[in-house]
């Protein structure tokens, strides 16, 4: 059993918290050295922003969508800097809403009172309520906000932190909202009396040739949806969107379109919703030349395009990542954790590029959407994936793997540059810049043998400020895989 000692004045520190597990330090952290920056015999600290956040992000980006935040003044002052601060250039609604409203019970009236507000924003075509975790507690349900207000279509995007986990994760939530508004399925009864989603409208000009497009669901680099375009070009089909996309009618196309890749493992939600429409979907996404191969078939294969055609682009395209691979291999151990959400995609392309990544982890919870990268993995040399991590863990896996580079998260690539280790901060270094097919291989590629090299910089500061290393022990990898 967990036991919890709590002493006077309720002072909670990590050395004052027993759990079933960690009563007792390992011998494995026994043996860590002095020095870190967090405590790595606990779990405390988890790697994701306010969930919130990921919502509002998506949200505040789409033109005519004006968003009313349904939260108190803590919650709405951290989440209008972060989203200001991300250039959201928008007002956000909300209600002036502290403990006295709260104990009044008074929660729908100021959802409604602040969904008005926006409302008479200009421009607004459709209202998103967010529901963070104050309103949910108190009780928010749906049945209490309209569907409309001054004519203008409400949805409600619920996403308390004790519901949905991780920002990326509550992206989805929002998507998944507007795409239940907008691109609903439609059903149609067959001559035998079956009831099924209807996807295409009817079979004229437009709708035929939307139905030989796809629509990419994962927020990614301007200059991928352009790749990706091209070589869907090559096969008589083509993209027709991105979502999250800035415009509102891109959503109505997501039930009409000849399939959906779902480049992204966490929009399972949004997924859900354009199956039960109807829509092929086609998971994983184009990255390093196995991927790119598989990829560029399955598309071909659920618009029922040209297979020898398909096979001759999904060749070309694979031929020339492995060209660029063979010019420029990586080498090194390399950790991935970042809290996008993507970064299993990251280490795949970096194992088929020739790095050895041993262990990865995420903010994203372990799916139906991450099991093939899993798979694949896994049986290329990675150790350990760890979902809805914690900085203790990442840390912990700095002693166990030793690595050469780590793409990380601010906390964790400090912690590496203090041990004289190269690191990047995975959002900012990583997901600002094309991945997908070989465009995006050679541009990650080379930044990555950059950042390899640049190993005795770091080795040279941590010399500086600490002195000469001791003799370590050889790592010595556990066997965790789950
Ligand atoms: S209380 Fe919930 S909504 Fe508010 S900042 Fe924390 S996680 Fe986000």
């Amino acid at each position: 059993m967990s036991t919890m000692t709590v002493p006077e004045g309720n002072l909670i520190t990590p050395e004052i918290i027993e759990t079933r597990d960690r009563a007792k330090p390992s011998a494995q952290s026994a043996a860590l050295p002095a020095g870190h920056s967090v405590s790595p015999d606990h779990n405390l600290t988890p790697q994701t922003m306010c969930p919130a956040f990921g919502s509002l992000r998506v949200l505040t980006r789409i033109d005519g969508v004006q968003t009313a935040m349904v939260t108190d003044t803590g919650c709405l002052y951290g989440l209008t800097f972060v989203t200001h601060f991300y250039a959201s250039r928008k007002s956000i609604a909300a209600p002036a809403f502290g403990t006295k409203e709260l104990v009044a019970g008074n929660v729908a009236e100021a959802a409604i009172a602040s969904c008005v507000e926006a409302s008479k924003m200009p421009g607004t075509k459709l209202i998103a309520a967010i529901s963070l975790c104050v309103a949910e507690t108190a009780g928010l349900t749906e049945e209490m906000l309209p569907a409309q207000i001054n004519g203008i279509d409400v949805i409600l995007v619920r996403v308390p932190a004790y519901a949905i986990h991780s920002h990326p994760e509550a992206k989805d939530v929002a998507i998944n909202a507007i795409l239940k508004k907008y691109a609903p399925p439609r059903m149609e009864v067959t001559a035998d009396g079956v009831e099924k989603p209807l996807t295409y409208d009817g079979s004229n000009e437009e709708e035929e040739a939307l139905r030989r497009k796809v629509i990419m669901l994962g927020e990614v680099f301007p200059a991928d949806p352009i790749s990706v375009d091209a070589v869907l070009k090559r096969l008589g089909s083509g993209l027709a969107a991105t979502l999250p996309s800035r415009n509102l009618d891109d959503y109505k196309l997501a039930r009409r379109v000849g399939a959906i890749a779902a480049v992204h493992p966490f929009y399972g939600g949004s997924v859900a919703t354009l199956r039960a429409a109807g829509v092929p979907i086609i998971s994983g996404a184009p990255v390093g030349p196995e991927a790119s191969y598989n990829w560029i078939k399955a598309v071909a294969a659920a618009l029922k395009l040209d297979p020898a055609l398909a096979e001759q682009v999904a060749a070309e395209e694979r031929d020339k990542c492995k060209a660029i691979i063979s010019q420029f291999p990586l080498r090194g151990r390399i950790m991935v954790c970042g809290y996008e959400g993507n970064e299993l995609l990251y280490a795949r392309l970096l194992v088929e590029a020739g790095a050895e990544v041993p262990y990865i982890s995420t903010s994203i919870q372990k799916s139906l959407y991450t099991a093939a990268d899993e798979a694949w993995l896994k049986a290329h040399g990675t150790r350990e994936i760890i979902y809805q991590k914690t900085l203790e863990q990442d840390v912990r896996a700095l002693d166990v793997y030793r690595p050469d580079l780590v793409l990380g998260t601010t906390p964790l690539s400090a912690e590496a540059k203090q041990r004289g280790i190269p690191g990047m901060y995975y959002t900012n270094m990583l997901s600002v810049r094309p991945l997908f097919l070989s465009a995006g291989l050679a541009g990650t590629i080379q930044l990555i043998r950059d950042a390899l090299e640049r190993a005795p910089r770091y080795e040279w500061m941590r010399e500086f400020f600490v002195g000469p290393r001791q003799a370590q022990a050889p790592a010595a990898p556990i066997n965790t895989m789950d």
